[in-house]
């Protein structure tokens, strides 16, 4: 009898016992062919293969027990609907009960003088153990690793299993993606054997080879996918600059740009003199002065007859960059206009058709500059501020609305370069790796608490010549307590310590007009000293703020205490930043030293890589990466290493994968980065 075989691409309906109504529950497990199922990777296994002897189970918690059926005692009927059926086993010198409810048909099953694998929960009181409603395995069972699968209602792990062991044995074209020297070079094993391992291991061994080459093949992927959005950005044609010189832009400013700088501009005129579209990160620890660069850019776009937009993640940040360009700008007389969402209808009407028109050169605001309502006569150069929190596909989106535009990324976050390339993998970089001159340190401490009251002396002296200050406490999102606390402190200091002066406070359950009045009132000098939670915004500037105070400050990353302290320390005056924390803690007081050793933003971001691995930047989805059904960026960096290393060979040889033999290569690509992008 021949054995039908399926395709990757085929329903799932093609399958035994999936018809139209199971169809839509797999559905909502985002499974709608064959392939997709071979994709549903177990979330965990249940691992029989090592199983505890009674005496040394762990009590309360899920355990493997072989043992030995000896006796099966009578059904008790409690009632209507619901018998107990209670077994006695021995693992050979223990023995257990097993209880299990209303299943007569496992009950029937289970042979006196055979051995069974149980798994559940085992309690222990006095000297008898029992275990309630175990999962149960045939003792001489040879897959002794179970995939346990994300459920939807209606849907059983049994029936799960069944359904993808159908897949993989009737499915005849899960056929190799990654190239052969791929495989080979990085040791992986090949594409069958991965699919039938992760579903059904073998043994622990096997299950891990067959992971490590499904986070192989999905890094690289995403590596590839990458790479080659940054290779299509730069075979765009593009609008062209023609006239280079920012010297009277240089010559308008009352500093001199620092030499990165002067490299950073000098690598984006050079981009965009190309005739391919620019694609570039700025990036640059926090007051290593970006905003400049970003003038330059678009004060020589203006120059060549080019309209810019720059694009902030929130309006604080909108408004304050529009106030900055204008500076700059205006005096060399071009347009620099704002657009935010808070706007009334008249006045984005107005602001809309100057950049409709072309007399606007440069129009800053929120995402509302890139609705669909927004249209600009001539957009030749879009930047954005603190990228890592647009997506890749965003990114992609926002150069839709001018004919290819030249595009600058500006981002605050130093990150280590191998997770650069991996979160900016589409972009070239330029590294502003130099602080303006004649800045002084951010002096730093870590104290206890019992240097608090002394701490809380010293901003005042501070206020006393002027100056402001932050007072940072933690919060951890939702958490009521916390946010109690914050108030509370805010209250407390307020009567107390720093009774004589105007305190604002700032948290991010407030509405969010409300906390850009707080936040614009701090920057005018309304206020002297700012109680907030880590919503003080990245990038919001308050040169005459020059202490910073953080409040259990061993509840922060180093890179996250390193963002903070870079609210201080921006304008003439020298600043500080004291860390307080009772935590005796060996890391916490290792960061503490960090931060207090070095102001160098790469430096720290190397630093707490180290520390505590790749998760503080792949923690959050603030990446904007597409979804990893396999992978996990923080646990897998090595991986992610060499399948960086992998793909850059790859698209060193054929860029746009367009060779025949990167055919389902590009396939992969395009599936990873979904419908959404323009891959
Ligand atoms: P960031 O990179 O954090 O966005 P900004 O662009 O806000 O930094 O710049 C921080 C401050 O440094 C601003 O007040 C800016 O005017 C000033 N600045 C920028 N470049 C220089 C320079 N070369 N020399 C002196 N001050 C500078
Ligand atoms: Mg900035």
């Amino acid at each position: 009898m021949a054995i039908s075989t399926l395709k990757a691409g085929d329903k799932i309906t093609s399958l035994g016992r999936i018809g139209q109504k199971r169809a839509e529950l797999y559905k909502k497990l985002g499974v709608e062919t064959v392939g997709e199922l071979l994709k549903l990777f177990p979330r965990g296994y249940i691992d029989y293969s090592s199983p505890t002897p009674i005496s040394e189970a762990v009590p309360d918690e899920m355990n493997v027990i072989a043992a030995t059926v000896t006796r099966k005692l009578m059904p008790a009927r409690i009632r209507k609907g619901m018998t107990i059926y209670k077994l006695v086993a021995t693992d050979g010198r223990h023995d257990m009960t097993v209880t299990i409810y209303n299943s007569q048909y496992l009950f029937d099953r289970l042979v006196v003088g055979e051995e069974y694998l149980f798994y559940g929960k085992l309690s222990l009181s006095g000297k008898k153990a029992d275990m309630q409603s175990p999962l149960v395995l045939q003792g001489d069972s040879e897959e002794l690793i179970q995939p346990i699968y994300p459920l939807t209602e209606g849907l059983s792990q049994a029936m799960l299993r069944l359904s993808v062991r159908e897949a993989l044995t009737k499915t005849d074209d899960i056929s190799e993606t990654l190239p052969k020297d791929v495989i080979r070079k990085n040791e992986l094993c090949a594409v069958r054997y991965a699919y039938e391992n992760i579903h059904f291991p073998k043994d622990n061994h096997a299950l891990l080879v067959a992971r490590e080459r499904l986070i192989f093949e999905e890094l690289f992927m995403l590596s590839l996918g990458m790479q080659v959005l940054k290779q299509r950005g730069k075979q765009q044609s593009s609008v062209t600059i023609k006239n280079t010189s920012a010297e009277p832009f240089f010559e308008s400013l009352p500093f001199e740009l620092t030499n990165a700088q002067k490299r950073s501009v000098n690598e984006c005129v050079a981009d965009m003199t190309k005739g391919v579209q620019m694609n570039r990160l700025l990036q640059g620890d926090v007051g290593s002065g970006k905003t400049v660069v970003a003038a330059a850019c678009a004060y020589i776009a203006a120059q060549n007859g080019m309209q810019t937009a720059l694009m902030a993640p929130t309006e604080i940040l909108a408004i304050q960059h529009y106030k900055t360009l204008s500076g700059f700008l205006n005096p060399l007389g071009i347009k620099v206009c704002l657009l935010t969402g808070s706007m009334t209808q008249k006045e984005k009407n107005e602001i809309r058709s100057l950049m409709e028109n072309g007399e606007c050169n440069v129009a800053v605001g929120t995402h509302a500059l890139f609705q669909d309502s927004v249209s600009f006569e001539n957009l030749g150069l879009v930047i954005t501020d603190e990228q890592h929190r647009f997506g890749v596909n965003q990114r992609a989106r926002l150069s839709a609305k001018g004919k290819s535009p030249h595009r600058l990324v500006m981002s605050a976050t130093p990150i280590p370069r191998t997770l650069a390339l991996m979160v900016f993998g589409d972009l070239d970089i330029s590294l502003l790796d130099e602080l303006p001159k004649g800045r002084s340190q951010i002096k730093t401490w870590g104290v206890s608490g019992k240097k608090r009251e002394g701490a809380f002396g010293f901003v005042a002296s501070q206020l006393d010549e002027g100056r402001q200050a932050y007072i940072v406490c933690p919060m951890i999102e939702d958490s009521d307590s916390d946010l109690k606390s914050v108030v509370k402190y805010a209250q407390t200091v307020s009567e107390t310590a720093f009774k004589k002066y105007r305190v604002g406070l700032l948290h991010g359950k407030l509405p969010s007009d409300e906390k850009d009045r707080i936040m614009q009132a701090f920057k005018n000098h309304e206020l002297d000293l700012l109680v907030a939670t880590t919503v003080v915004e990245v990038g919001v500037d308050v040169p005459n703020a020059t202490v910073m105070i953080i409040e259990n400050a061993e509840r922060f990353g180093l890179s996250q205490l390193h963002q903070l302290r870079g609210r201080v320390g921006r304008g003439k005056w020298q600043s500080y930043c004291i860390m307080i924390s009772d935590s005796m803690s060996e890391e916490c007081r290792h960061r503490m030293e960090i931060m207090t050793k070095t102001t160098d933003g790469f430096k720290i971001s190397e630093e707490d890589l180290r520390l505590r691995g790749p998760g503080e930047f792949f923690g959050s989805r603030q990446h904007g990466l597409p979804r990893m059904k396999i992978a996990d960026m923080a646990q897998d960096f090595e991986v992610m290493k060499r399948a960086q290393r992998a793909a850059s060979e790859l698209v060193a040889d054929d860029p746009e994968l367009s060779k025949p033999c990167n055919k389902s290569l590009l396939a992969g690509v395009r599936e990873l980065f979904d419908k959404g992008s323009d891959l």
